[in-house]
């Protein structure tokens, strides 16, 4: 039996791109697409976003599990996986993608542009005198691969930037804090909020009522990372009484966000289709193809997600 095929599954990206990209880096490699896998025991690797309940059963000899994507929770505590290695991807597309959106989405608060698209609704010129960027303060949660950099580019472009992680980071430019104690100082220090924390057992509803409690009245949020770090019930009370003043929201617990979901008429809440960052097939593919390589030597794979911290 001829075994070392990759299966491909994703609801979302192209697979020609990752075939094309891959075939470029591991000419051998025997590509297959879900649900055309052919005998499922030739499948030695998945790359995969999103695979639904069960998907992984009848892959007996998987030895490595690469997720389509940075954020790998839905790989993770699955009974229709065995314990293989399971790697995330990390590409310098996602990170300029990523850093793009919150520089967006910070900006158009900082800069009032939420407050000038609805003035512009009402047909009135409605004039807000500009805020120095050193002025606002902007919390970043989640230095990884995608925060550290949004982080620090936001510090580049003058603003006020403080970043928290579970360890402690040194990130030119931001003022750095770890650890529980250090989040509700900083809760009550900041204006807008960043959100880029994977979704772990020690994460889940991190931010509850109590801690959008903490922060200043008319807060600024934003969640680019994954709902599950919300308690979104707790969110929707805290925009529909102005506590927190505005939400930029790329994560839902439910997705697609369902037609009658009470976020829809918030005038307060921006939402985009989980797109705030993707991968970039022919920037992520030769990490995909250098853990192959490694795993067909029989050596440690790039980019490991640790299945006991969830991330
Ligand atoms: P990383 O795994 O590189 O970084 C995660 C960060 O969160 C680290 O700084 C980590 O701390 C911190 N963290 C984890 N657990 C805790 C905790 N309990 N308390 C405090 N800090 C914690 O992830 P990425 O930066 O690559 O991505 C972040 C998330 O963004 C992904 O998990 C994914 O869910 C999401 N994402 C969303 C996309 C979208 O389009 N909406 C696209 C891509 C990713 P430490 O550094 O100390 O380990």
């Amino acid at each position: 039996m001829k075994q070392d095929a990759l299966v491909f599954y994703s609801p979302v990206d192209d697979p020609s791109a990752w075939r094309d990209a891959l075939a470029h880096e591991l000419p051998d490699l025997d590509f297959r697409v879900d649900p055309e896998v052919g005998d499922p025991d030739e499948i030695s690797y998945a790359l995969a976003w999103l695979p639904p309940k069960g998907f992984f059963q009848r892959f007996r000899n998987l030895k490595l599990v690469t997720n389509l994507g940075a954020g790998a929770d839905a790989l993770l505590n699955r009974d229709d996986l065995a314990p293989v290695p399971i790697t995330r991807l990390s590409d310098p597309g996602m990170v300029s993608l990523m850093t793009s959106y919150v520089i967006f989405a910070v900006t158009r608060y900082a800069r009032d542009i939420h407050i000038f698209e609805r003035a512009k609704r009402r047909g009135e010129w409605h004039y807000v005198h500009p805020r120095p960027l050193s002025e606002i303060k902007v919390a970043v949660l989640g230095l990884g691969e995608l925060g550290a950099n949004a982080a620090q580019s936001l510090a580049a472009m003058g603003y006020d930037v403080r970043g928290w992680s579970r360890t402690l980071k040194d990130i030119p430019g931001v003022a750095c804090c770890a650890g529980r104690e250090a989040l509700d100082a900083m809760l009550g220090e900041c204006e807008i909020f960043v959100i880029l924390l994977p979704a772990t057992s020690d994460t889940k509803a991190l931010l509850g009522a109590r801690e959008l409690a903490l922060m200043p009245h008319g807060a600024k949020f934003i969640n680019a990372s994954r709902a599950a770090v919300v308690d979104e019930e707790a969110l929707l009370a805290a925009l529909r009484s102005g506590a927190i003043g505005e939400a930029t929201l790329d994560v839902f617990n439910v997705e697609p966000l369902p037609a009658d979901h009470p976020f829809w008429a918030q005038e307060n809440v921006l939402i985009t289709p989980h797109l705030a960052s993707i991968t970039v097939p022919h920037l992520a593919v030769r990490n995909v193809a250098e853990s192959i390589r490694r795993i067909r030597r029989g050596e440690e794979p790039l980019h490991r997600v640790d299945p006991r911290r969830g991330y």
